[in-house]
Order: C-alpha cells, then structure tokens, then sequence
C-alpha cells in the first residue's frame, strides 16, 4: 500500500518580509501553516518545554522569574562566546524538529505551509518539502518594517539582516517568490495565483501513481 504522502511549502524569508502576513493570507484560504518561530517561542515560553533543559545547561540566571527565557541575556552570551550558540542549538533545535513534526501530523487543510526564517541557512529543510516559497521584499522596506514595529535602530535591524542569507541567495534557492514591497492588495493575486498552485500539486500527490500523467 502507497504511503499517504502531504504536499508541503516551505516559506522563509528575511526579518520583516512579510512571513506572517503571507501565511496568515494562506491560512485564511485553508492551508494548514505550521510557524516554527512560534513553536521555538513556546519552547522557551514560561515553563516552556525546552527550559528544564536549558536551566540545567546554562544555569538559573539565564530564566526569568516567571520561567521564561531570558532572551536578553542569552542573546547576549551567544554573542560574547560562540560556542553557546552550539549549546543552545543542541538543545533548542531537536526540540523545534519534534514539535513540528508533532504539529504535521495533526496539520489538516489540502497542504501544509512551513514557515522557516531560516530555511536557507539550515539546510536540512529543502528535501522536506515540496516548494520552497520566499517572501522577497527590498532591504530599505525590511529596515523601515522593523524599525517600525520593533523600536530597533537602522543599524540593529542590519545586523539581524547580515546573519542571514543575502537576498539574492535565497531567491536563487526559492520554487517561487511573492512580492511584498508594495500594500497586502499586491499581495492578494499572488497568493490566489500559489494558493491554487499548491491546491493542483497536492491534488497530484494524492493521485494513485497509475493515473499519473
Ligand atoms: P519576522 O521575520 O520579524 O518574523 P515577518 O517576515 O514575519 O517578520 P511580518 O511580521 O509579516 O514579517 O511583517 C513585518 C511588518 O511589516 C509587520 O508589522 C507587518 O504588519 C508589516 N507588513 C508586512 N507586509 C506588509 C504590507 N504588504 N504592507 C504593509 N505592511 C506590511
């Protein structure tokens, strides 16, 4: 018997580009969106999963007292030495693997849409999905974004920026590409236009192999 197997996009794509707002408009339209930055919050959200194991590695100084994460003081340890990075990433990213893994499996819709800041840059996501699909937006619209919505400075949100792939790189790993420089209105075709895309793609997969084309 064929394994059911579920059509999936990854959507990545830089700080501020408009992950969100893209995968909300395709969650509107039934897709079932599993945001792995929101699974990584909740991980180190009061009592969140992950903190047991990060308390007993980095020690209860680096907890809030509500048992959060303390996000200012981790950021600035992994800064100061590198090899906390490591560390952090060996307990944090298993744990994202399995909760997303968890949250596929309960994922209903016609197909499910992954979101990946960092799908680029982490390498193992490609062959687990079908598409990769990058939000793509100019480097001055990012910087104005975020600056807004974060109170950062220009040069804090260029630093997040030059942790991250370039933007040629990614449009260069990308199945397909939606623009958002302009308003959500120049946003609505192109997810109709993917949205319907995707419906078609996951419609093949289900298809028996003998009534291929
Ligand atoms: P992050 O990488 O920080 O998680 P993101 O890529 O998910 O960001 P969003 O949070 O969707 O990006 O968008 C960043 C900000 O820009 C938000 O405040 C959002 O409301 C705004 N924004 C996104 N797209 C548009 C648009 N087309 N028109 C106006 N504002 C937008």
């Amino acid at each position: 018997m064929e394994t059911a197997s579920r059509f999936a996009v990854g959507l990545t794509g830089g700080i501020g580009c408009g992950k969100t707002t893209v995968a909300d408009l395709f969650a509107a339209r039934g897709a079932a969106v599993i945001d792995t930055d929101q699974i990584a919050h909740g991980l180190t959200a009061p009592h969140g999963a992950a903190m047991p194991a990060l308390i007993a590695e980095f020690g209860p100084d680096y907890a809030t007292p509500d048992g959060a994460l303390d996000r200012a003081k981790m950021r600035a340890l992994v800064f100061s030495a590198p090899s906390a990075r490591a560390r952090l990433e060996g307990i944090l990213h298993p744990r994202i693997r399995a909760a997303t893994a968890a949250a596929a499996l309960l994922a209903d819709g016609p197909y499910t849409i992954f979101v990946v800041p960092l799908l680029i840059e982490s390498g193992t996501w490609r062959e687990r999905v079908g598409r990769v699909l990058a939000i793509d937006c100019s480097e001055a619209t990012q910087v104005a974004r975020v600056m807004a919505r974060n109170g950062l400075t220009e040069d804090q949100v260029r630093a997040i920026m030059a942790a991250q792939v370039t933007r040629a790189r990614r449009l260069e790993e990308a199945d397909d590409v939606i623009l958002n420089d302009a308003g959500i209105d120049a946003l609505l075709p192109q997810v109709e236009r993917l949205h319907r895309f995707y419906l078609d793609e996951a419609a093949r997969l289900t298809v028996p192999p003998s009534q291929r084309l």
